[in-house]
């Protein structure tokens, strides 16, 4: 028995099929190093997740929290997904396109919630693609309880006789942070295999899901890979409380002890004006890792996410010696909506 299989007899794993989930992802997706990038800031050894590769309809990290919210859908007969996100949700189109997979229709609720976009915001990007799955789309103004609008819409919806299942901004409740569960029992088993530790994950985080989902995890496998969110949106103090509850409630899904909030590790110096605005920083961290990696970020999440990993890195905050891994979490879709900002203000 090679190395890699003896350690992974070793860990104690999660089965994740325990959970109601169908098959969406590429699975594991790649870890590869960014030798160029890692030698152009000088500082750890940086590795990259490609949950950009997760498969479905141009990736991104929503596709494993669908795994498991379409799983529960279909395991209580709906015929219907519906949900919300901002007009450029990478999270709206997955979830349409994983409604074309299952064969289920999906209706979807656009918050106009990013100021002064042109024209051609709410056409193309996302917006386009959520089209062709035929997902139907209704818009609203920003600064709603876009939660409660949705739930709104599915009695509405479930009045007129469809059998619709809600899923909340991002797929972040518990059932979607099982995805991300299940990611860092992924990336465990990967650091088996190709023989490397992390010191640091590094990540975008926005609804919470994917930090949330990472670190109970880790947690849960009784793993200590300390996890960064870059926030894309919120002040530090609201992301920390908003990631440790979701935390705590996937926690008690995996039938796992607890954890203190002061394991939720949040940066927020990265948001610049607010969501889907993208800062200097973010529209730098774009084009270093499109020049130097050959890889395409996006303006909303994790172009603010390497943003915050340049940055920690410029600030001196890791080890030269530290193994530092970035979680693509997808996006690239939403380049197109944001031409007009990326071309002008780029260096
Ligand atoms: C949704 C999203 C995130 C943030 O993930 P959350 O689980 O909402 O925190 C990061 N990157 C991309 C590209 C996303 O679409």
């Amino acid at each position: 028995m090679d190395l890699a299989a003896q350690a992974s007899l070793d860990m104690t794993q999660i089965d994740f099929d325990r959970y109601a989930r169908v098959a969406l992802c590429h699975q594991p997706t790649p870890i590869e190093p960014m030798v160029r990038l890692g030698e152009l800031l000088g500082g750890p050894n940086l590795f990259i997740k490609r949950d950009d590769c997760t498969g479905l309809a141009t990736g991104g990290n929503k596709t494993r929290k669908l795994e498991f919210l379409v799983g529960e859908a279909l395991s209580q007969n709906a015929d219907m997904l519906v949900t919300q996100g901002a007009v450029q949700s990478n999270h709206v189109r997955q979830t349409a396109a994983a409604a074309c997979r299952v064969g289920l229709k999906c209706h979807a609720l656009l918050e106009r919630r990013v100021p002064h976009r042109g024209g051609d915001y709410e056409q193309t990007g996302n917006v386009f693609l959520d089209r062709i799955f035929r997902a139907t789309l209704e818009f609203r103004p920003s600064g709603l309880d876009m939660n409660a609008e949705g739930e709104a819409v599915t009695e509405r919806l479930r009045a007129k006789g469809h059998r619709p299942y809600f899923i909340p901004g991002g797929g972040s409740n518990a059932t979607g942070a099982l995805g991300y569960a299940s990611c860092a029992q992924e990336i465990l088993l990967q650091c088996k295999s190709l023989e490397v530790s992390f010191q640091w994950l590094v990540m975008a985080t926005g609804s919470t899901g994917t930090q949330a989902g990472l670190v109970a995890g880790f947690h849960a496998l009784t793993r200590n890979l300390p996890v960064m969110g870059i926030s894309v949106r919120q002040p530090r103090k609201r992301q920390v409380v908003a990631v440790h509850d979701l935390t705590r409630k996937t926690l008690e899904k995996l039938k796992a002890p607890t954890i203190p909030v002061s394991k939720i590790v949040v940066d927020d110096g990265y948001v610049g004006e607010g969501y889907g605005i993208p800062a200097e920083s973010t529209l730098e961290a774009i084009a270093l890792t499109a020049q130097y990696e050959g890889i395409l970020l996006d303006p909303v999440y994790s172009g603010k996410g390497m943003a915050g990993l340049i940055g920690l890195i410029r600030q001196g905050f890791f080890k030269p010696s530290d193994n530092v891994l970035f979680l693509h979490t997808g996006g690239s879709s939403a380049l197109f909506a944001y031409e007009n900002a990326i071309m002008t203000d780029q260096a």
